[in-house]
């Protein structure tokens, strides 16, 4: 098997990716929310200087596909002048963070996630790997607990704030006060006592102890998300994260955007859904329960088309079956285990049971009809 090209650094807009289809420019809404505004210039600005698609990452980042050497400059211009970028790519590397969609106007998300990105964004702050990440999952219930962040702030059985190690079981209480400096001490703790580790669960699982005010037990999450109607507006599925720009233009028509890491947006007060291609409101649907990169042609690295093949075992699923299709082994779009798994190989597709996309395949050299038949 071909190795993936491993690249080191989490791309954005200041410090974007070349990929197969152009350069890739990642935009990190602040605080996890466009302004109807914001979110109608993004999808103007893409038709104009990208290739009309967008994805949404799996830490609920906007990428602008499709956008070339001589078009990117404008491009970010725009995006400046939108207040969607931060002073430099050190900062908006750092600024890696994760929000609960379901904040409420007034609560204390409101207050800690800016403060947290106004901490991350201070010059000198430290230089932390470049997927290591913060969640700010401080509504009534945690929903994030299996989206990918180091540093994580929730709630505890009696509704206080708890500073959480990713990786362990236990927090450490905190105050609105004082959450956002005991984040960062954390962050710190974390440089200081790793070795090679360049995330916190790596770490912990290392046998690193953390200190001993982390005791308050973490409360389990059993928050599922799936596409409905909210008391804060009207969550709405992407196929895959794939967002044409027309798709993003009518949705912010419809209200603000809050980002979600689930391949789905919040559509803030909206009531009555636009009636969208490409828009998943059913949440039977079975291409909620599958994952697939960009693969080829769009992705270099990519061994095989990704998403026709996803359409195609997509109805072949079980009610309960979840299914990972990468493009090839470095697995960008599920980077943890599932119970299923399809990976491209130069021979065909490999099937993966409970594992990740480079995890041993349980099948080798599969097509698409055999795998249909393995499921
Ligand atoms: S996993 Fe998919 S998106 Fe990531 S490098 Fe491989 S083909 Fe490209």
């Amino acid at each position: 098997m071909t190795a993936p090209e491993v690249k080191g650094y989490c791309p954005g807009a200041l410090r974007p990716m070349q990929s197969g289809d152009g350069i890739v420019v990642r935009i990190r809404p602040f605080n996890g929310r466009l302004r109807r505004a914001q979110a109608d210039g993004i999808a103007t600005l893409a038709a104009a200087h990208g290739n009309g698609m967008l994805d949404l990452s799996s830490r609920g980042n906007l990428q602008i596909r499709g956008v070339t050497e001589k078009s990117y400059p404008a491009l970010i211009e725009g995006l400046r002048h939108m207040g969607l970028l931060d002073p430099d790519p050190e900062i908006e590397s750092r600024r890696n963070l994760l929000v609960t969609p379901f904040w409420q106007t007034g609560g204390e998300t409101e207050t800690l996630a800016p403060a947290l990105t106004e901490a991350l964004s201070q010059p000198g702050g430290p230089a932390l790997p470049g997927k290591f990440g913060f969640a700010v999952d401080t509504g009534r219930e945690a929903v994030l607990q299996t989206a990918s962040a180091d540093i994580r702030l929730e709630r505890d059985a009696g509704g206080g704030l708890i500073l959480v190690a990713d990786g362990s079981g236990k927090g450490k209480l905190v105050t609105t006060e004082t959450a956002i400096a005991e984040a960062m001490a954390l962050a710190e703790w974390f440089m200081d006592t790793r070795t090679s580790e360049t995330r916190m669960a790596a770490l912990l699982a290392s046998g690193a102890s953390l200190p001993a005010d982390h005791f308050v037990p973490r409360q389990q999450q059993s928050y599922v998300p799936t596409p409905g109607y909210t008391p804060l507006g009207a969550m709405v599925g992407l196929a895959f994260g794939q967002l044409p720009v027309k798709t993003l233009a009518s949705l912010a028509k419809q209200g603000g955007l809050r980002m979600t890491p689930w391949r789905m947006l919040l559509v803030e007060s909206a009531r009555d859904l636009p009636d969208v291609k490409g828009l998943i409101t059913d949440s039977g649907n079975p291409l909620l329960r599958v994952v697939a990169c960009t693969g080829a042609p769009d992705c270099a690295q990519g061994l095989a088309k990704t998403r026709p093949i996803a359409r195609k075992l997509a109805p072949h699923l079980g009610p309960d079956q979840m299914l990972h299709i990468s493009g090839c082994a470095k697995g960008c779009a599920h980077p943890r285990a599932a119970p299923l798994t399809v990976t491209a190989t130069t021979d065909g597709f490999d099937l993966i049971r409970n594992g990740r996309a480079s995890d041993p395949p349980a099948q080798t050299g599969l097509s698409s009809d055999d795998i249909i038949k393995a499921l």
